[in-house]
């Protein structure tokens, strides 16, 4: 998981309109309440207590790179999964990238497509001692699980089991097939979400509800439910070494041409360069939606810019504001510089690090090229590190649109679900780059101040948790041809 965008979130409580907001907000009230008193009737406290039952063991599973548990985990998973009724035949695991993944196929009454749902089981690794509660223990405390992974993204594992185990006790299954996949190692090579995008059960996948970003975001003074988002793209993350050589010297006998000065020179031409403003449906989307709340001139370009992203002083000051600039187009900045070996010599080397975030659709080749461009200097080498490649825009669907609005408001009722670009990264890239269109949504909500993935004392509502289940419950049985989940 990657931080949501909190772009102008503390303003998009002006969505809900004002003659509805008090309705809403009784509602919501209810809602609320009825969540966090979870599980909230009989008929629903099993399936409930039995996610948070497996939602406890797999927070107990040191899933970090180097402590090679994910196999263990994915093994207590295919045996809660065979004991709720999965035949073997309907599960795989694979190895890629000495990480472990498994995939679990129920399937379908007809001969559709399938619907691939994702989640990873890997997390980022927790030191316990820099933590206040062991990060391998879930703790409920003070209305939030704790523990690493709660968020990001045992609670979407969890989810997907409970979902399956839910399916397969039910009389009817779904009419298309439904594919669950659990990544082993997203937060590191996403080698085994290429295998499981290769995989026979998933490589005909007509789209992917990835649980590993996208969600609600509740005002942080009020803990009012502010708006939904769903990551439909996400920006190619590269980064470019720009380098000068130079035979050097003696620093007493200084000469013409100085590594040090050259590469500031290319500096000075990269920070003054823009690339092109873009825009696409999506990106639209998101910042109309932004702009429908936010006041002031920031508010009135995002309104514009929606309409018209031909409006240059409209992007001229959205450029200017840094939880926007980002979607509206590729953006590169200096990240690192390193230079020089002595105090009393003349640099024989000069290098910077260049990190770029690169909009949809636009090559990292081209993105070089145009810093070359800039630089406009042929002793400054620019050269791409790793293997970066961009991915491209996932489309929102009307049938997934209307799936996951309807999913999220049975909780937060009217409130409105727009889609974003991700300026971070999830595994979401692999399926779309594979050919499968993926929409990331956790239905979880939080606070921007309470989002701890990756960090320390990561934690996630209590309500939340129980919301999540019922996100991807509901997505399953609509999407997959059951009709509508009550
Ligand atoms: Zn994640």
């Amino acid at each position: 998981m990657r931080q949501r965008p909190l772009a102008g979130i503390g303003y998009a409580a002006g969505l809900l309109h004002p003659e509805n907001q008090m309705k809403r907000s009784v509602l919501m009230m209810i809602a609320v309440a009825a969540a966090l008193s979870a599980p909230a009737h009989a008929q629903t406290a099993e399936y409930q207590l039995k996610a948070r039952d497996i939602y406890a063991r797999i927070i107990s599973f040191r899933t970090a790179q180097g402590q090679d548990q994910t196999p263990a985990m994915a093994a207590y998973l295919i045996g809660v999964l065979k004991a709720g009724g999965v035949p073997g035949s309907d599960i795989a695991t694979l190895e890629a990238g000495g990480a472990t993944a498994l995939i679990v196929r129920v399937p379908g009454r007809s001969t559709g497509r399938p619907i691939l749902f994702s989640a990873h089981m890997d997390v980022v690794d927790a030191r316990p001692q820099d933590w206040e509660r062991d990060p391998f223990k879930l703790i409920e405390e003070n209305g939030n699980f704790y523990g690493r992974g709660t968020m990001d993204n045992k609670a979407g594992v969890a989810a997907l089991v409970s979902t399956i185990l839910r399916l397969k006790a039910g009389k009817t299954g779904p009419a298309r097939e439904l594919v669950f996949a659990f990544v082993g190692d997203e937060e590191t090579g996403m080698e085994t979400t290429r295998a499981i995008a290769a995989h026979p059960w998933v490589k005909n996948a007509e789209f992917a509800i990835n649980t590993d970003a996208g969600g609600g975001t509740l005002d942080d003074a009020t803990g009012k439910p502010l708006i939904y988002l769903v990551q439909g793209a996400e920006k190619t993350y590269a980064t470019f070494d720009l380098m000068v050589r130079n035979p050097g010297g003696h620093s007493s006998r200084p000469r013409a041409d100085n590594a040090i000065y050259e590469l500031a020179h290319a500096l000075d031409k990269i920070e003054a360069y823009r690339f092109p403003v873009m825009a696409n449906d999506l990106t639209r989307a998101y910042l109309g939606a932004m702009g429908k709340a936010q006041s002031g001139a920031v508010g009135e370009a995002l309104r514009k810019f929606a309409v018209d992203p031909t409006d240059t002083a409209a992007a001229d000051t959205l450029a200017k504001a840094p939880e926007f600039v980002g979607t509206t187009r590729t953006t590169c900045v200096a990240t690192m510089l390193e230079a020089g070996h002595a105090e009393n010599a003349l640099p024989q080397r000069a290098a910077a690090a260049i990190n770029c975030r690169i909009f949809p659709g636009v090559e990292v080749d081209t993105v070089r090229a145009a810093l070359v461009a800039a630089i406009a200097d042929s002793a400054i080498t620019v050269t791409t590190r790793g293997n970066a490649q961009g991915s491209p825009v996932s489309e929102m669907r009307p049938d997934v649109t209307a799936a996951i609005t309807r999913a999220v408001r049975a909780n937060y009722p009217g409130i409105e679900v727009v889609p974003y670009l991700e300026s971070g990264g999830t595994d979401g890239k692999v399926y779309r780059l594979a050919g499968i269109p993926t929409f990331a949504s956790s239905g979880l909500f939080s606070k921007p101040s309470e989002m701890f993935a990756h960090g320390l004392n990561e934690r996630l509502p209590v309500a939340s948790f129980y919301q999540g289940l019922e996100h991807v419950y509901r997505l399953a049985v609509e999407l997959g041809g059951m009709g509508r989940a009550r």
